[in-house]
């Protein structure tokens, strides 16, 4: 990165505020793909969504650990770009500028790495929460990424295009369905439903880690010691890995969101798997250890 690329990334981030040190961003190699973690910034959650049935030392400890004291959680947005051959893959979009103020980095983050948002072929989407979709539309409502392929899983897209949705869904959600409506709509065309197990292409299989919403796909990077990029199977690096049996509040499905957390983290501890978490602190690269009955999270970097 130039200096240059780094003061437009500065520039375009003014008035809003990043976790992030502006150095070059973490890289890696996996087999024969190329990631690079982006940040979209953060947004602060209370440690009561975290962990609600921890108890008040137990929940002290934890958000201590995070590096916070004030039981204000940074939930950071770490989305890799993912290139092999002529490919240039996003794994989620980030938020725009439509949900928090301290998110909606990733435009200017690709800038500074010169990454022209029409060179991008494919965006995966995770799951239809705004963190993760809805920096799909520019200011202006174009297309950010206009000659994209998109992928969700059908489940997801299901979920949130209910026309029902204000009777289907609690009255708390009805502003991220009209937000993941707007978004999904727009790239209807464009889009390709997933099954859990679909191969997105050769090295990238769509996994089914369902309950944080009823449609959730991680997504697993062939090559090397194997890579999950989890997204919210696991929304905490001390959290969710030390205590994977406990609710995360924004869960939909929690018991299946459990289950399915803690297949994920026995299986990456087992395999030795490389794992990025979406709200990890950045760059949110690194491995699963067993324990005890637990985890604890050994960072990659
Ligand atoms: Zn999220």
């Amino acid at each position: 990165m130039t200096i240059t690329a780094v003061k437009k990334s500065v520039t375009l981030g003014v008035g809003r505020s990043s976790d992030v040190p502006n150095v070059a961003p973490y890289r890696f190699q996996q087999g024969d793909f190329n990631l690079t973690i982006l940040s979209d910034g953060y947004f602060s959650l209370p440690g009561t969504v975290f962990a609600p049935e921890a108890s008040l030392v137990e929940r002290a400890d934890v958000v201590a650990r995070l590096g916070f004291s004030n039981d204000t959680i940074r939930s950071r947005a770490n989305i890799p770009v993912i290139t092999i051959g002529d490919e240039v893959i996003l794994v989620d979009v980030g938020a725009g500028q439509k949900y928090e103020p301290t998110e909606g980095l990733l435009a200017g983050n690709l800038a500074a790495q010169g990454i022209d948002p029409a060179s991008v072929t494919r965006v995966l989407f995770t799951h239809g929460h705004p963190d993760h979709i809805w920096g799909t539309l520019t200011e202006n409502g174009d297309l950010r990424f206009p000659n994209a392929t998109y992928y969700m899983g059908a489940t997801e897209w299901n979920f949130w295009m209910d026309p029902d949705f204000r009777t289907s869904m609690p009255t708390v959600l009805h502003d991220f369905a009209l937000g993941a409506q707007r978004d999904l709509m727009a790239v209807k065309e464009r889009m390709v439903m997933l099954q859990p197990g679909d191969e997105i292409l050769s090295g990238i299989v769509a996994l089914d880690t369902a309950g944080h919403t009823p449609g959730h796909l991680s997504f697993e990077v062939a090559g090397d010691e194997g890579l999950i990029i989890t997204a919210d199977a696991a929304t905490s690096h001390v959290i969710s890995f030390e205590h994977p049996s406990w609710r995360f509040g924004y869960d939909m499905l929690s018991d299946l969101a459990i289950k399915n957390r803690q297949t994920l983290l026995e299986r990456a501890a087992a395999e030795k798997l490389k794992l990025l978490g979406y709200h990890w602190a950045y760059p949110g690269v690194g491995f699963a250890e067993r324990k005890g009955t637990a985890f604890q999270f050994a960072p990659a970097h």
